[in-house]
């Protein structure tokens, strides 16, 4: 079977790229159809369809054209999109046109949205604070760090899932292919598209403010790709948005210069912080009790272990004093003999 990853992008003569990811899930289509055939699992086969609302087309730097006061874009590959007009609050004035590297046209349940890549470096200097902190993940909580301090699950988080639980329902119930059915999946899609906005805003505000406050921040290094198998929806909101969260957190770490470290994520809720001896509990043990007489809150004690962790990982930068070999100071003497 091929690998879809080395699927070519199609590029046609205008230089716009059709989305790679598109591909792919067309690619899945046929994979899928193939196999239920030869398996002869039974159930709807035919030709993979396309989600109606996740299209997307990525010009690079041919193919459209900014206005001179910058309202509106035309699209010149005779595709038959012409010119569109720009609303919304960015100012396309502060940026130079060869600073626009790449132009997305993006559908989402609410409109076309173009998204326009631009090439800064993005840098502020701010003082050091003095501060390191560890951040475990729960369900429960968005995080708990290594001060015992707990954030919330946002309440819109709650509230969207129960919503989108109902539209998803009132979805399954339509018949196939009817306009009823189109117009309780046209709300779906908004419903998810509000509470993935919420969530961006949320992410971005509280990994801003985590950065701004520390020097160094250390997490899991858990992979989406791992995560994404669950099917408990609670879950796997979290999941995306926790993602998301450590995502901004490396952006911002980079622009406000401060240390991020993703640490191996194995065992970190089963260690003891003080002692670091192994203290097995099952998951519906709050309480982090060692024989060291260390008695924690246990995803407080987590977010120890990985800070430690992630200080542990960092270790030394630049020239190293050990490397020459006077490893011990006293046996160098400035003075003359
Ligand atoms: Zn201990």
């Amino acid at each position: 079977m091929l690998n879809p990853s080395v699927l070519p992008y199609t590029i046609d003569s205008n230089n716009s790229i059709q989305h790679k990811p598109l591909l792919i899930s067309i690619w899945r289509g046929f994979c899928s159809l193939n196999d239920h055939c030869k398996k002869g699992i039974p159930g709807l086969k035919g030709y993979p369809q396309f989600q109606k609302d996740c299209r997307s087309v990525e010009y690079k730097t041919l193919g459209w054209k900014l206005a001179d006061d910058r309202k509106s874009i035309t699209f010149t590959d005779k595709k038959g999109i012409g010119r569109l007009k720009l609303k919304g609050t960015r100012d396309l004035h502060f940026y130079q046109i060869n600073q626009i590297k790449r132009v997305r046209l993006v559908k989402r349940a609410d409109g076309v949205y173009v998204q326009f890549c631009i090439d800064v470096d993005r840098c502020e200097n701010i003082e050091p604070t003095g501060n390191t902190v560890g951040l475990d993940v729960g369900l429960k909580e968005y995080y708990t760090d290594s001060d015992g301090i707990r954030i919330e699950n946002p309440k819109f988080l709650r509230v969207g899932e129960k919503l989108l639980k109902r539209s998803q329902r009132r979805v399954s119930r339509k018949v196939k292919g009817s306009n009823n059915r189109g117009k309780a999946r046209l709300v779906l899609g908004k419903r998810h598209l509000k509470i993935s906005r919420q969530r961006k805003d949320h992410a971005v505000k509280l990994a801003r403010c985590v950065v701004q406050s520390n020097d160094l921040i250390a997490y899991e290094d858990l992979r989406i790709k791992n995560m994404v198998k669950n099917h408990c929806l609670a879950k796997s909101i979290n999941d995306a948005s926790w993602y998301q969260f450590r995502v901004w957190v490396e952006y911002f770490g980079k622009v406000f210069k401060r240390v991020t470290v993703a640490v191996n994520p194995q065992y970190t809720s089963l260690e003891c912080s003080r002692c670091g001896e192994v203290v097995k509990k099952t998951l519906s043990t709050r309480t982090h009790v060692c024989l060291c007489g260390c008695v924690m809150d246990r995803d407080e004690n987590a977010a120890r272990i990985i800070l430690s962790r992630g200080l542990g990982t960092v270790g030394h930068i630049g020239t190293s004093a050990l490397d020459v070999g006077n490893a011990c100071g006293d046996e160098t003497s400035t003075q003359e003999r």
